[in-house]
């Protein structure tokens, strides 16, 4: 252990410059931008050290263009001799910039005195990625003849659902030998994430009648029967959702509920923007529509959430004359839960008590990440996200992550392939 240890210390300058050079690869998603380049330049720090790359191309995939392809890349090592498949999976797309940066977003600052990189994605998680090579980089300098195969993934889209990363990886099959995932997502050096809750987001529409403003009578009024549904919701729902506790140890303890958001509304005329100056036209709106993100628990059936819906909005219409409405599903993922006596985590459970110290927290995210894909497409359920960084840095102006983070997290996720890689070990699937 003391080798490993050494070995990723030795190499603590390296680590600063990956993660400073992926930093600077700014792979904005929306749009999707520099995908190619920042696989391009993972293939050439891998490749001359041995690992077989392959670039793939999520074709045909949610917002793939010749413009912005959805490039992914897969780096394989193989040892001497036959044994499990550890498969590190980072996503490479970062969210935009947003407004409140006091540091470059896309300079890779390195702040010595702060022990911390600064920049858009340097958390979410550039920051994990680097350090699952530079620990994957290590162990295999120092343990050369270990057994089976390692894999790093650096897939695209992540933010904006995965169907051109992860989950064309699994539909292609790519998980299909694979024994354990970590995703080193940004969940602290010293917790193991064992999935997320599950989401359903739908859009209900209410209709109405137009009519002249001045005369609202002859007409429907499409906001306010949309009124009337978010009051029953007001009434009935959120407080029903907020006493629904679940097992999950989700963080932060407000999500270790059911919650329900109202992400958007939209009623009668168009919104015409900033720029139009003009005054509204008197109407009344013939359809109000907003869109709800319903996040729901292991304990709960999706069929009852959605029937929980379709229930409350029943009530209303037998309330309201005239009331008339559609609900359209949107989108809806599956909750995902790793069970704590998977291989995977108890053997990063007790890496991180030997590396730090301390015992292993366990949490589970409040919403979704890639972990879906490879638990309901790549049938793979010893699966778990472990990486270095803040959570609550993820997604906000001046992001950074911590050097020390860095490097004791890649302590860990060494020290976890030495012990599933570097001796006769157990397998990850029955
Ligand atoms: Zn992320």
């Amino acid at each position: 252990m003391k080798a490993l240890s050494d070995a990723i210390g030795a190499r603590r300058d390296d680590l600063i410059r990956l993660t400073q050079d992926l930093i600077r690869i700014p792979t904005l998603n929306p749009p999707g931008q520099h995908y190619h380049d920042i696989c391009a330049f993972l293939e050439a720090r891998l490749a001359p050290g041995g690992w077989d790359c392959e670039m793939v191309r999520a074709k045909g995939t949610p917002g793939d263009c010749a413009a912005y392809p959805r490039w992914n890349l897969i780096a394989r090592r193989r040892g001497t001799r036959p044994g499990d498949c550890v498969h590190f999976n980072s996503h490479h797309d970062v969210v935009e910039v947003g407004a409140g940066w006091t540091r470059d977003p896309f300079g890779g600052e390195h702040d010595v005195a702060q022990d911390r990189i600064y920049g858009r994605g340097s958390c979410d998680m550039k920051g994990g990625l680097a350090a699952s090579i530079i620990a994957a980089e290590a162990f295999v300098a120092t343990c050369p003849d270990f057994a089976g195969r390692i894999e790093i993934s650096a897939t695209a889209d992540e933010e904006s659902g995965g169907f051109g990363g992860v989950a064309y990886l699994a539909e292609r099959g790519d998980f299909a030998d694979v024994q354990h995932v970590i995703i080193p997502e940004p969940l602290h050096k010293d917790r193991i994430c064992l999935g997320h809750r599950g989401v359903w987001w739908a859009e209900i529409e209410t209709h109405g009648r137009i009519a002249h403003g001045s005369m609202p009578f002859l007409g429907d009024s499409a906001i306010r029967h949309m009124g009337a549904v978010l009051d029953e919701m007001e009434r009935t729902l959120w407080p029903l959702l907020a006493g629904r506790h679940t097992e999950m140890p989700v963080i932060p303890e407000g999500a270790r509920a059911s919650t329900l958001n109202v992400n958007s509304i939209h009623g009668g005329e168009p919104d015409l923007g900033p720029e139009f100056t003009g005054l509204p036209a008197p109407c009344v709106a013939d359809r109000c529509r907003i869109t709800i993100d319903r996040r729901f628990l292991v304990e709960e059936d999706p069929a009852e959430v959605k029937r929980e819906i379709a229930a409350l909005m029943e009530r209303v219409r037998e309330r309201r004359p005239g009331f008339r409405y559609e609900i359209r599903d949107l989108f809806e993922v599956a909750p995902s839960m790793t069970e704590r006596d998977a291989p995977v985590v108890r053997t990063t459970a007790a890496a991180i008590e030997r590396v730090l110290g301390r015992q292993a927290g366990y949490v589970v995210s409040p919403g979704t990440y890639d972990q879906k894909h490879i638990d309901r497409i790549g049938k793979l359920k010893n699966c778990i996200a472990y990486g270095p960084g803040v959570l609550e840095m993820a997604h906000q102006p001046d992001e950074w992550i911590g050097v020390t983070d860095m490097i004791d997290s890649a302590r860990v996720m060494a020290l976890v392939l030495n012990d599933l890689l570097g001796q006769p070990g157990e397998s990850g699937r029955p």
